[in-house]
């Protein structure tokens, strides 16, 4: 019996579904693991903007072994991770125990890291990985200056923290939870904890430069200010849209210091960045810390789980066990 999450035109629900409702594609896998990203959190409670098919399973992000496959990369039994590519926009994701795909984009589970592991990284491991590698290939170096990472407490923002910190860099992590959160931030290796509301509300075009690179995952004006208070020559890379989807800011930073603004799309990045970052998450993750921050649910409480991330109730990944 295959069980998924389906988002259809009446609603969201989980459900038992047909080998048929699986759709196209060559590579057949049995999902063991998924996890709770802020677009899964979307697409679950039934928001626009992520399912973009209906009806679909959600869950943008799959871990389990090949049952039956077309494509010579992967044969029965292999490990494999999807991340994006499609899923719970136009394909069928994660969040259901069997999945018919496209693996073209999809990457074996690393050495180094556990099936369990790289779905508690998942997407946003993923993205933050592939966000530190960009401010590293820019040239920023961990004697340039601190790396300024916003959202700290969240999936990209806590593995971020942790990544450059790893690589030595000192991270001044943001988050609108100092209170609750300031010593779980420190304990991923961030040097300072800097509170949300100091990078709110409209500031000047060009600030106190202080920040060598930025991961932001927030947008709005946290990012316009962090972009505003960066290094002549640092760069920002910008993910998410936590905070706003708005960039009220101005071409100063650009043309007077040289910062770079760069993009981060994880969902069609190509294949060798994608074994890149998977390749740094297995170097640069504690697995002991990832599991400290990684809270466990079933397919059965996927719902829940994502109207409660929505609602600021959670931090850190959050794995779900499928099969
Ligand atoms: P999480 O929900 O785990 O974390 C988001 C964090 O943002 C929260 O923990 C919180 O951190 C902060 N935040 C939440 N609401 C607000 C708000 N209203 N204003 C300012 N900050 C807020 O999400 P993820 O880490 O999984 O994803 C973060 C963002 O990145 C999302 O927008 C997501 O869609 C995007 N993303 C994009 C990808 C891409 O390919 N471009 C891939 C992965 C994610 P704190 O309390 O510490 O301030």
């Amino acid at each position: 019996m295959i069980r998924g999450i389906v988002v259809s035109e009446t609603g969201v629900e989980l459900k038992e579904l047909d080998e048929a409702f699986l759709g196209d594609g060559d590579v057949v896998v049995d999902v063991v693991y998924s996890d709770l990203n802020y677009k899964d959190a979307l697409a679950v409670t039934g928001k626009p903007g992520v399912v973009r098919t209906l009806p679909l399973v959600a869950g943008i992000d799959l871990v389990g072994r090949v049952v039956e496959s077309g494509d010579p990369r992967w044969q029965a039994g292999d490990w494999i991770v999807q991340n994006g590519a499609g899923l719970s926009e136009t394909k069928n994701g994660g969040f259901a125990t069997r999945a018919r795909l496209d693996a073209k984009l999809a990457v074996g589970v690393p050495d180094g890291l556990s099936p369990e592991s790289v779905a508690a990284l998942g997407t946003a491991g993923y993205t933050a990985a592939l966000s530190v590698l960009r401010i590293v290939s820019e040239g920023v170096l961990p004697s340039d200056g601190p790396v300024l990472v916003t959202g700290a407490t969240g999936g990209v923002g806590s593995i971020a923290t942790m990544l450059l910190a790893t690589a030595g860099f000192d991270v001044h992590a943001s988050t609108g939870r100092v209170d609750r959160f300031g010593d779980y931030l420190q304990s991923l290796g961030a040097t300072e904890v800097v509170p949300r509301s100091d990078l709110e509300g409209r500031g000047k075009p060009l600030q106190k430069a202080q920040y060598a690179g930025v991961v932001d995952s927030v947008g709005g004006e946290v990012l316009a200010n962090a972009i505003a208070r960066t290094l002549p020559n640092g760069t920002v890379t910008a993910c998410g849209l936590a905070g706003s989807i708005a960039l009220p800011s101005t071409v100063m930073p650009f043309i007077l210091r040289g910062v770079t603004l760069a993009g981060i799309d994880s969902v069609w990045a190509p294949l060798e960045d994608r074994a890149d970052a998977w390749r740094l998450l297995a170097k640069g993750i504690d697995v002991d810390q990832l599991d400290l921050m990684t809270s466990r649910v079933t397919l059965d409480e996927v719902i829940a789980a994502g109207q409660q991330l929505l609602d600021g109730e959670r931090h850190g990944r959050t794995l779900v066990t499928i099969g």
